[in-house]
């Protein structure tokens, strides 16, 4: 499944003598990348890796004592006793110079977590390019990064953009859906794969197609928008959210209205946004994407409000005008 991401690490192995900056826009990948990019460090046999010496059979196993992966959830499988002195434990073991190996390999992941004690460490063993060390520094924002970051360590994108082979996973994946359902899913969670295959998973693509269906009898047909109170569950993340997906579908209609296409997300509902922009002017079209963005906003900005109220009483405004 993850060959496209092989190859990315692969065709910029010969930087892989320096610290690295990797940009990831997809962390569920991270387990593969990681131990990639370890075999790749230090399998004796191959230049790519060979995963049959005895480095890379470490490496399979999470045997290698070289290998660190500083993540800032504590929870983690490295540090899941919530009692150990992470700060310390780090200082104490991570950055010694190492005794069997060439150098200690170090994964961390959102250094812009950590403290500022070890961030300073770390950017100072950076400084004095120390040799025992190798670092690899995991983001999914460059731009979010410390200048000696930048300035010290080679920088690789590794992004999933590559719709055709994204599209090719799914169709094989989810056979029985159409080719506009997998691009749908594509634009929706912005080309990531692991959030399409969730989306598309039969159990979640069944309330999407409900919440169409009860978009088409109440919102075409009576201008109603209440029937969504019932589809809301409060705990789920944005993109399997029937607001956001409604947010999508206002998005994509003022976008149909002024022949910008090409940029629709809900491509295999095209009959559905031809109808909300012929039902609704532009100027109606703003202020419910108005109203939801601000329920978005209110609810992300304030944890411990109650989110069905401010989602009824937007919704109610919105009733109120259309
Ligand atoms: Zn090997």
């Amino acid at each position: 499944m993850y060959n496209f991401i092989n190859d990315k690490i692969i065709s910029n192995l010969d930087k892989f003598n320096k610290n690295i900056v990797l940009e990831l826009n997809d962390i569920l990948n991270l387990d593969i990348i990681i131990r990639n990019i370890s075999k790749i460090l230090f399998c004796t046999k191959d230049i790519k890796f060979c995963d049959s010496c005895c480095n890379c059979n470490l490496i399979n196993t999470d045997l290698n004592s070289n290998i660190f992966i500083i993540n800032n959830n504590i929870n983690n499988k490295y540090f899941n006793n919530s009692n150990i002195d992470y700060e310390k434990y780090i200082i104490d073991n991570i950055f010694l110079p190492t005794i069997n190996f060439k150098f200690k390999l170090i994964f961390i992941y959102n250094i812009n977590l950590l403290s500022n004690n070890i961030k300073n460490l770390i950017f100072k063993k950076l400084d004095k390019d120390v040799k025992y060390i190798k670092f690899i520094f995991i983001c999914n924002n460059i731009n979010n990064l410390n200048f000696i970051l930048k300035t010290k360590c080679y920088l690789i994108k590794i992004d999933n953009y590559n719709i055709n082979y994204n599209i090719n996973i799914l169709k094989k994946k989810y056979n029985k859906l159409n080719y506009k359902s997998i691009i749908t899913s594509l634009r929706l969670s912005n080309n990531s794969i692991i959030k399409s295959y969730f989306i598309l998973n039969p159990n979640n693509w069944i309330k999407r197609i409900k919440f169409i269906n009860l978009l088409k009898s109440n919102f075409l047909e009576k201008k109603s928008l209440i029937f969504i109170l019932n589809l809301v569950n409060f705990n789920e993340i944005e993109i399997y959210n029937p607001i956001f997906w409604l947010l999508t579908f206002i998005l994509d209609s003022i976008k149909y209205k002024n022949n910008f296409n090409i940029c629709i997300k809900n491509i295999d509902s095209i009959n559905i946004l031809k109808i909300i922009s012929d039902l609704f002017s532009y100027n109606i079209l703003n202020i419910i994407l108005d109203k939801l963005i601000e329920y978005f906003y209110i609810i992300n900005k304030n944890i411990n409000i109650d989110k069905s109220f401010i989602l009824i009483k937007n919704i109610l405004y919105i009733e109120s005008i259309i």
